[in-house]
């Protein structure tokens, strides 16, 4: 069935969830069903009834999900007067029974309610207004306006706003002018004329809003402020309310538990352990990087003593290496082998390809120009300067062969 909306235009469709958040299933009239294609390519339908309990993307939370008989609802609009329902079926006119996917609109209600709790705090106690409210799949977020929030300010926040939640207040829908509004105490300056939608947390806050909230403040659940962070003037906080905080606790501790687990040591301790094993990490690393240079250092000398310099006083050093030296090795033993006048180092490592050209300044040769060559007659790349230069091969087996190249060329 297809019914032009253009013609049902005189219709509003009646929001149910305005004054009851908990409706969960309803019936309603279809007015229009329109096909369409889905942002995914699916074909789809854009149903509208005379009135919903589904609550469409807007003011920073996200639609619900849920079934319209026996399609699937799988987005809802606010498109003006009407909402629009997407679903995977055509509906003719007629009765049609909705119900909401509950754990999505649940979760949704906890944390757009903590967002009004905690945005009031932040601002009531700390004078941080929140000029932006984000629901994400796991946490949500709002960018408060002012000095960067400290340690102590979030976790005061924090604690403000849980007990609120332990206080059990009611959260109540409130309507009336924008001047009755501002009579009661809202100070947001709303633009919509006629009677608005407010909503009231009991001696905390009174805001306009056409969202879903819970009834009482401990149907929030606990608050978890995770973190702060710049996002252009402002700052973004992160938070949790209800199960998704349940949820990042436990995850939390089993992390926690984990990683003391890994340094030995107990919960409390794992920032001394992980400070202690970074320290000693740091030390290994500088303890084994100066054992490689004296290696490398004493390798040269012993090359050196093996190998005199021919009768122009040019000394060259070919030298191919396996996995088991470490790369940066022939990093060091290039630089102490042309410390000795007249030599030449040239250095593969088989495994990655690498080539190391080096030479003391006295050897004439040039580093750069050699590389090049060799690069072009085996493929791969790489470039320096005349005393060094270093490459790799793009087929690295043929590392020995291309050091026996280079060697032509230098000889
Ligand atoms: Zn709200």
């Amino acid at each position: 069935m297809v019914a032009v909306r253009s013609a049902q235009k005189i219709m509003t469709t009646r929001r149910l969830y305005y004054d009851d958040a908990f409706l969960r299933e309803f019936d309603a009239e279809v007015i229009s069903s329109e096909p369409a294609v889905h942002g995914d390519g699916r074909r789809v339908w854009e149903v509208v009834l005379d009135a919903t309990a589904f609550y469409p993307t807007s003011g920073g939370q996200p639609h619900d999900v849920g079934r319209l008989d026996d399609a699937e609802v799988l987005d809802v609009r606010d498109e003006g007067e009407d909402i629009v329902h997407v679903v995977d079926r055509d509906f003719e006119p007629g009765r049609a029974h909705g119900c909401i996917s509950w754990p999505r609109r649940l979760d949704h209600m906890q944390q757009h309610t903590g967002q009004h709790l905690l945005s009031a705090i932040l601002l009531e106690r700390f004078g941080l207004p929140t000029v932006s409210f984000h629901l994400g799949r796991e946490v949500s977020t709002i960018d408060v306006r002012g000095g960067e929030p400290a340690e102590t300010i979030l976790e005061g926040a924090e604690r403000a706003a849980n007990e609120i939640v332990f206080d059990d207040r009611p959260v109540t829908i409130r309507y009336g002018t924008a001047e009755k509004l501002a009579q009661l105490g809202v100070r947001k300056e709303v633009e919509r004329s006629g009677i608005l939608r407010a909503i009231e947390i009991e001696g905390v806050d009174l805001q306009p809003c056409g969202g879903t909230h819970v009834k009482r403040t401990a149907q929030i659940g606990m608050i978890l402020v995770r973190q702060c962070s710049r996002i252009r003037q402002d700052w973004r906080v992160e938070f949790v309310c209800g199960r998704r905080a349940e949820r990042v606790a436990r995850v939390d501790s089993r992390l926690l538990r984990g990683v003391a687990k890994r340094l030995n040591c107990a919960a409390d301790d794992v920032v001394a352990a992980a400070d202690r094993a970074v320290c000693e990490r740091d030390a290994h690393f500088k303890s084994a990087k100066l054992s490689l240079q004296r290696l490398a250092e004493a390798d040269a000398k012993l090359t050196l003593q093996e190998q005199a310099p021919d009768v122009h006083g040019l000394r060259m050093v070919t030298r191919v290496f396996q996995e088991d030296v470490q790369p940066e090795y022939l990093s060091q033993l290039s630089t102490a082998l042309a410390k000795a006048e007249g030599t030449v180092a040239l250095l593969a490592r088989i495994p990655c390809g690498n080539l190391i050209f080096a030479q003391h300044p006295s050897a004439g040769k040039d580093m750069d120009a050699t590389l090049q060559k060799v690069l072009e007659q085996f493929g791969g790349k790489g470039g320096g300067a005349r005393d060094a230069a270093r490459g790799k091969l793009n087929d690295a087996a043929r590392g020995g062969e291309a050091l026996d190249f280079a060697k032509s060329l230098l000889g």
